[in-house]
């Protein structure tokens, strides 16, 4: 007999196991609205071409090897990441109290982040408050560490968008000292973002009440296609003087999905507490990962160290965003053209990679298993699956179901 044989099966991811279904389905028309992953036109995956000029740089230089990177990773790399969030000008930077750390993308970043937390978090049994809807990560990272998650308000289906008075409330009734997990720009998965006077309350509230600031993201520069409009709410929770984590993730934004490049920017109050978060955070990956992968690293150092090549990102961003902005559009106006029931404007109000559509979880069924159409039981559709070959037909299975 196995020592295991009472060990519970653990279910499927359920994104992948969408995109698997996707892959099984022979259906020509079928469209795939699931995973988080950029698509062209064409519906293929991108190579940003900004990113395959630094692959050909790295190919041919000689000095390159394999050796181990440092525990914390590329220092051009944490460097350059810090900036990218905090801005050319930052204070903090200059004031030598941010850090950071080179992790396994954006979910390790949010990882070495928590688990730094689960340890060193000065108030005992202090909750983890995670947006109701968010990325079903936050609240298995959060508790697979120990930290107990409970969810804020943010998504109003009624006016589908953000639930600003529940979201103030949830802050204000949270024991001084909770830990909120929030994102900067295109919120997964509802795709609803504060404007910079919600952000402004949000930051009042979060400060009178002692709260900790978490913030994730994922999507700086594929939002709005303007890098730094994406880092806005960051850079104003800074100025005011918060202490916070951000976890950045370079897969959307670089497309190095399976790099797993990513970076924790940690603002601390004054150096000395910088280097001592820094030296706990770099133990702790010591015995998780012992030191970070380089290649995608690499590439995003050289690209946002270089001023020719960072232009040239800059404008492989925006054709992103504004193709997905397009798609927004395109998809607004077939269901406004077919009088499909119901109001539709939050399709090209909400930004980013998703879009909450307020379709049901029955309707959803119908659109898989009818249309061939797949997207998560929640009605989030990825935008990037959709292109101008498709949006007319994925339109009319909307029209349908919600008839
Ligand atoms: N955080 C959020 C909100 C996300 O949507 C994602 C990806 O979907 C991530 C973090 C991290 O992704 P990765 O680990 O691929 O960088």
């Amino acid at each position: 007999a196995s020592i295991f044989e009472n060990v519970p099966g653990a279910p499927a991811d359920v994104i992948f196991a969408l995109t698997a279904a996707y892959k099984a389905d022979t259906d020509p028309k079928k469209v795939n609205l699931g995973v988080g992953a950029y698509r062209t036109e064409e519906g293929k995956p991108w190579v940003l071409p900004v990113v395959h000029k630094a692959d050909h740089i790295m190919v041919d230089d000689e000095n390159l090897d394999h050796e181990y990177l440092p525990i914390l990773g590329l220092e051009n790399f944490r460097k350059a990441s810090a900036k990218l969030i905090l801005g050319e000008n930052s204070k903090a930077i200059a004031e030598g109290r941010v850090g950071s750390a080179q992790c396994i993308s954006g979910t390790g970043a949010v990882y070495a982040g928590a688990h730094f937390l689960s340890k060193h978090y000065p108030f005992k049994g202090a909750a983890c408050y995670i947006s109701k809807p968010t990325w079903a990560n936050h609240r298995a990272i959060f508790e697979g560490v120990g930290i107990p998650v409970l969810e804020y308000p943010y998504w109003n289906p009624e006016t589908k968008g953000l639930d600003l008075k529940g979201m103030l409330g949830a802050m204000e009734a949270a024991p001084s000292g909770s830990i909120f997990l929030l994102h900067p720009c295109a919120h997964n998965p509802t795709g609803v973002d504060p404007t910079p006077d919600q952000w402004k309350q949000i930051a009042d509230v979060m400060e009178a009440r002692g709260h900790f600031t978490f913030f994730d993201t994922a999507y700086q520069g594929f939002a709005s296609g303007s890098l730094d409009k994406d880092a806005y709410s960051v850079r104003y929770f800074v100025e005011r003087g918060f202490e916070m984590f951000i976890a950045q993730s370079f897969s959307k934004n670089f497309g190095l999905y399976s790099e797993r490049a990513g970076n924790l920017t940690i603002v601390a109050k004054t150096p000395e507490i910088k280097n001592t978060i820094e030296s706990q955070i770099a133990k702790a990956q010591r015995a998780v990962i012992s030191n970070p992968p380089a290649y995608g690293s690499r590439v995003v150092s050289l690209v946002l160290n270089d001023e020719t090549l960072y232009k040239e990102w800059e404008e492989n961003l925006s054709s992103m965003a504004n193709r997905i902005i397009a798609m927004r559009q395109a998809l607004f106006d077939e269901l406004v053209a077919l009088g499909t029931p119901g109001t539709w404007n939050h399709i090209v109000d909400q930004i980013g990679m998703f879009s909450f559509t307020g379709l049901s979880t029955p309707q959803v069924k119908v659109l898989k298993e009818k249309y061939h159409c797949y997207l998560t039981d929640n009605g989030r559709i990825s935008m990037a699956g959709l292109n101008t070959k498709n949006v007319k037909y994925f339109a009319a299975a909307v029209d349908d179901v919600v008839r």
